[in-house]
C-alpha cells in the first residue's frame, strides 16, 4: 500500500508523505469539481479556466483537511507517548502511522475520536466562513469553494466513523468493547468482523449500483469495500502478532554462532562458499571479535564480473545500518516491524560493535504460531 511515497514536509515533527495513489485522487477531485459540481451550482457562467482553478483550490483544500484530520490523531497519540512515524496520504485519505498500539481503551478512544471530531469542527468553521462570505457578498467563485470544503469535511468525518476496524469508527467500537470486557483480542476480533461485514455490504451495494447503470459510482463502493476488507483482516492479524510477541526480548529468539564472512576473502569466494551454500542475501563481515560491516548480494551485483576474483569483501562491504541490526534487549515486536518495513527476513543482533547472533523471521513466526495455538482458548 505504501509503495511509492514521497515526503513533502514536516509538521509538528511529523513527516507528511504522499503516496502516488493520492495524485490519482487529486486529479479525480479537480476534474469532477471543475466539470461537475461548480458549473452546475454557480448562478452565473464563467470561462472554463475559472472552474479548473476552483477545482484545484478544492483539491488543495481537501488535502489540507485530510492533513488536519490525521494531525489531530497524531497530536493526541503524542500526548500519550505513542510514537507516530509520519502521516501518509493515499487514495482514500490519510493514515497516521503508529508504531505501537495504544496501551489502554481510553487512549485508543481519544485517539480515534480526535480525527472525526476535528473534521466536524473544521467543517463547521468552513460553513461559518461561507455564511459570513455570502452575507458580505464575496464573489460566488470563492464561497462555492468554501462551501465544498465545509461539506467535504463532514463527509470525511462520516466516512471515517464507519464502524469498521481499522477505520476510526471501528477503533472507537474496539475501544468501547475493550473498555467493557477488558479483552483486547476479543474486542479486535469483533471490530474486525464488523469491518468485514460492512465491507461486504459495501461491495454488494456497489454491484447493485453498477447494475442500476451508475458504473463509476458503484465501482467506487466496490473499491472502498475491498480496501476496508483487506485492512480489517490485516490489522486483526497484526494485533494478534503484536500481543503474542510483546514483552519478549529479541535475545530470546537469537541464533548463536551465525555464519560470518572474514573481510579478506574475495567476492568469488564469497559467492561460491557462502551465497550459493547458505542462500542468504546478506552476511555480516566479522574481523576478530568486531563486526566490521555487511556484505549483500546487492553490492556484489554492482561489481563487474571480471573484478570478482581480485576484489576482497572488505573493499565493497558497507557499514551495517539500523536496517539490518537490532539490539539484544529490544522488543521482538520491533524486530518484526523492522523486517516487514525493510523487506528483510534476518536481522543481526548486536551490542556495541559486537555481533551476538541472528534473529530470523522464520523463528519469530514459528514462536508466534505455537503461542497462538496454545493460548487460543484465552478469549
Ligand atoms: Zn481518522
Amino acid at each position: 500500500m505504501f509503495g511509492n511515497r514521497i515526503t513533502l514536509f514536516k509538521l509538528f515533527g511529523f513527516a507528511v508523505r504522499v503516496d502516488m495513489s493520492w495524485v490519482v485522487l487529486a486529479v479525480l477531485v479537480t476534474w469532477s469539481l471543475a466539470k461537475g459540481r461548480f458549473p452546475s451550482t454557480l448562478n452565473e457562467t464563467y470561462p472554463q479556466s475559472y472552474y479548473w482553478l476552483m477545482g484545484a483550490a478544492g483539491a488543495i483544500g481537501l488535502f489540507a483537511s485530510i492533513i488536519f484530520h490525521e494531525l489531530s490523531h497524531s497530536l493526541v497519540a503524542k500526548q500519550y507517548g505513542l510514537p507516530i512515524s509520519g502521516i501518509t496520504l493515499f487514495i482514500f485519505g490519510g493514515v497516521a502511522e503508529m508504531e505501537e498500539q495504544p496501551e489502554n481503551a481510553k487512549t485508543e478512544l481519544l485517539m480515534a475520536a480526535a480525527g472525526p471530531a476535528s473534521s466536524v469542527l473544521l467543517g463547521l468553521v468552513f460553513y461559518g466562513v461561507a455564511f459570513f462570505g455570502k452575507y458580505h457578498q464575496w464573489p460566488e467563485l470563492i464561497t462555492a469553494v468554501i462551501d465544498y470544503l465545509a461539506s467535504i469535511n463532514i463527509v470525511l468525518a462520516v466516512f471515517n466513523l464507519i464502524p469498521a476496524f481499522p477505520m476510526d469508527g471501528g477503533r472507537i467500537l474496539r475501544a468501547a468493547l475493550w473498555g467493557w470486557k477488558d479483552n483486547l483480542r476479543w474486542a479486535t476480533r469483533i471490530a474486525a468482523r464488523a469491518g468485514s461485514v460492512f465491507s461486504v455490504l459495501l461491495i454488494i451495494m456497489g454491484a447493485l449500483i453498477v447494475m442500476w447503470g451508475n458504473f463509476i459510482g458503484g465501482f467506487w463502493f466496490i473499491i472502498i469495500g475491498m480496501f476496508i476488507k483487506r485492512a480489517a483482516d490485516m490489522s486483526y492479524q497484526q494485533v494478534i502478532m503484536t500481543r503474542a510477541l510483546q514483552g519478549e526480548p529479541v535475545g530470546r529468539f537469537m541464533r548463536l554462532n551465525p555464519v560470518t564472512v572474514p573481510p579478506h576473502i574475495t567476492i568469488r569466494e564469497l559467492i561460491e562458499d557462502y551465497v550459493y551454500r547458505y542462500h542468504y542475501k546478506m552476511f555480516p563481515v566479522v574481523e576478530g571479535e568486531r563486526l566490521a560491516g555487511c556484505i549483500s548480494t546487492r553490492q556484489v551485483k554492482e561489481l563487474p564480473r571480471e573484478a570478482w576474483e581480485s576484489t576482497p569483501v572488505s573493499a565493497v562491504m558497507e557499514q551495517c545500518s539500523a536496517e539490518n541490526c537490532i539490539q539484544q534487549e529490544a522488543d521482538a515486536t520491533k524486530a518484526l516491524a523492522r523486517m516487514s518495513q525493510r523487506g528483510v527476513s534476518r536481522l543481526m543482533v548486536v551490542s556495541g560493535d559486537r555481533l551476538l547472533g541472528m534473529v530470523t523471521l522464520k523463528d519469530l513466526l514459528q514462536f508466534l504460531s505455537l503461542k497462538i495455538e496454545l493460548e487460543d482458548n484465552e478469549r
